[in-house]
Parts: C-alpha cells; structure tokens; sequence
C-alpha cells in the first residue's frame, strides 16, 4: 500500500543518500513504516541516492574490502532499506510546514492547501551539494578524473599530475591530503590571494609537490574517457593555455541543501542545520542528519551514522509523544 493523504506517518525521511536510508533501515526495523520521499533523478548529486551516485568506486567504505561502485552501494542501502517495509516515492519534497505537529509535507505544486502527506515525526537528510565551475567537460568527466572529494578519490592518483581548484581552505587541504599520493599538485585559483587561513596556506606553501597558478580560471576540461588537460585562461592577460593532468579537483565550495527549511529551522552562517543533542532540530520532532547538518566531516559512513542516530532519536520522541 502506498502512502495517503488521510494516513498520518509515524515518519517522513527526506532524502535518500546514506543518512536517510540508514534512518529509513532503523526506522523500518523498529517497525515505523517510513516513507522516503527519495527526490528526483537529475544529472546533479540532488538526486536518488545522492552524492555517491555521482561517484565510481568508493575504497573506503568499511566492510567493502575489494571496494564497491558509489551507486551499487546506494542501490544495496535501498533495497535494504524496502527489504524491512520502508515506503520509497520517487519525489521531491516541495514545501514543508514545521508550525504544529503532525508537520506537513508537500510534493509537486507547493501552492495547494493542504499538504501531501502529515507525518508526527521528520529527519531532513537532503544533504549537500558540491558548487561545480559548470565548464565544458566537467560533467561528462566526473568519476573519470573530476572529482569533488580528495578523501575519496585521491588514492587513485598515485603518481599522476593534478590540479585542484579554489583558494579557500578546501582546496589547500585537498592539495595537502592529495600531495600524499600525486606526482604534483597544482592549485588554480582566479586570483592572486588565498581566502584560506594562514596556516593552510603556510603548509600548503612549504609543501615541496605544490605549486600555485595564480589568477587562472579552468574554462574546459578535456579527455574522452578520461581526463587528460585543463585549458587555463589567465584572468589578467587574457591568455589561454594547456595543462596536461591525470585528475581535476573542485574544491570551490559547498552548499547544503537547506532552502526549504531555511524559514523555519535554525541554520549556521554557512546555511546548514544547527542539531543538538544528536540530531535534534529547534523543532521538537524535527531531526536532521548526514551532510544538510555536517559542514566537516562529510563522508559516506558519518553521513550513515547520524542516520542511525536521527532513527533511535525519532523512536525515542515517539515514544514519549502524547498525541
Ligand atoms: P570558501 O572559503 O568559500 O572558498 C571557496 C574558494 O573557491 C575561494 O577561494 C573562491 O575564490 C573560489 N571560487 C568560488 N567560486 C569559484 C569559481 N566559480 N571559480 C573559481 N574559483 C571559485 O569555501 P571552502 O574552502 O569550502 O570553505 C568553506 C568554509 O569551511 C570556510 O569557512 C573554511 O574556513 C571552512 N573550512 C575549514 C577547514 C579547516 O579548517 N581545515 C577545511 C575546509 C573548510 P575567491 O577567493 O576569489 O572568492
């Protein structure tokens, strides 16, 4: 049976990365019968399944010893998840209504009245998603030497020439972690000053394998399977120049995917959620999980861990709900 307007959830998880299905997996077993609303598919990471499904394989994702492709994992959260009666609608949540309990969620046309679905209990797990330059070749490139994330990717490099793009302190970490497995690092920023801090900004000076393009900007990245250059315009001189890589690191920032919540939940200066006490919200009820509430850590498996905790925190609330 599929979920109704007139049934009132126990549970509404939005998302469907790692944090979500890992809720959905708890919430399920604890006999909660969640319903996922798991978005939309879309040629960005804000879709069903999230940031992995955009990635190849994934190395680091404990109890995979030979690794595991990022959407082959995802597809095994959510069968996972569907194996133990979690309800999965392939929609995206369109407005929310966070004033009384039971909340109220809406899909498609946000304008109509009533809501599409009420539910006594919410865990936001949209996550977040990685600002891209949008220039030729980047989307067809990424998991084949684009990346966004060093942690994941960067083992692949070993010995290869790369660049990293960005001046703040993301991309000199990047360039730092990625130092350890590539021939050269080099970082492109459009100007000639680093936003990043000091001390990023000393080490990633010292370091002997990093070298800086200043007031360079990537407006192509070429390969066919593969990446093999970026073609760098000097933002100064206006001159266009080749460089031969093997990976292109985007570190240019990231933004969480918040926008629908932002008039009714607490967000830091940075726009993700503010949690407490676990996963709790400023809305008794309201919980949130994985990346939409974690601007440091951002991973795979943290991301499925405060998934599993915004499940015990929901069956804790719903236990002690009156209503
Ligand atoms: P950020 O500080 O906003 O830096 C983004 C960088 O990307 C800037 O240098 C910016 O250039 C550049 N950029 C933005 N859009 C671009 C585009 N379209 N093309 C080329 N370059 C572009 O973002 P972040 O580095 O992800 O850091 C976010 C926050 O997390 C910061 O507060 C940071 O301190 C914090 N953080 C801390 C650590 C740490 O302490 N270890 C690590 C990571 C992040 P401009 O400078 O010209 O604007």
């Amino acid at each position: 049976m599929s979920a109704t307007e007139t049934e009132v959830q126990e549970v509404i998880i939005i998302g469907s990365g790692p944090a979500g299905l890992t809720a959905a997996i708890y919430t399920a077993r604890a006999d909660l019968r969640p319903l996922v609303l798991e978005g939309e598919p879309s040629s960005t990471s804000d879709q069903p399944g999230g940031q992995l499904m955009l990635t190849t394989e994934v190395e680091n994702f404990p109890g995979f010893a030979e690794g595991i492709m990022g959407p082959e994992l995802m597809n095994s959260f959510r069968q996972q998840a569907q194996r133990f009666g979690a309800q999965i609608e392939t929609v995206k949540a369109s407005r929310v209504d966070l004033s009384t309990a039971p909340f109220g969620v809406w899909v498609g046309d946000y304008s109509i009245k009533d809501p599409t679905y009420r539910a006594r209990s919410l865990i936001i797990a949209s996550g977040a998603r990685s600002l891209m330059l949008n220039v030729p070749g980047e989307a067809k490139l990424l998991g084949h030497g684009v990346s966004t994330c060093a942690t994941c990717d960067g083992f692949f490099f070993r010995g290869q020439p790369i660049v990293v793009i960005g001046g703040g302190d993301s991309a000199l970490e990047e360039a730092l972690f990625l130092a350890k497995f590539a021939s050269s690092v080099t970082i492109i920023h459009r100007r000639e000053e680093l936003r990043a801090s000091k001390i990023m900004q000393d080490r990633a000076r010292a370091h002997e394998k990093i070298s800086f393009r200043w007031n360079s900007v990537v407006t192509e990245v070429l390969g066919d399977e593969k990446v093999r250059a970026v073609v760098l315009k000097d933002t100064v001189t206006g001159e266009i120049s080749e460089l031969a890589v093997d990976g292109c690191f985007v570190a240019i920032g990231h933004l969480p995917n918040t926008a629908l919540f932002a008039e009714q939940l607490k967000l830091d200066e940075m726009g993700y959620l503010i949690t407490h006490d676990g996963t709790h919200t400023n809305i008794p009820g309201v919980f949130a999980c994985g990346d939409v509430q974690d601007p440091k850590y951002r991973q795979a498996i943290t991301a499925a861990g405060s998934g599993c905790m915004a499940a015990l925190d929901v069956e804790h609330f719903l236990e002690g709900a009156t209503d």
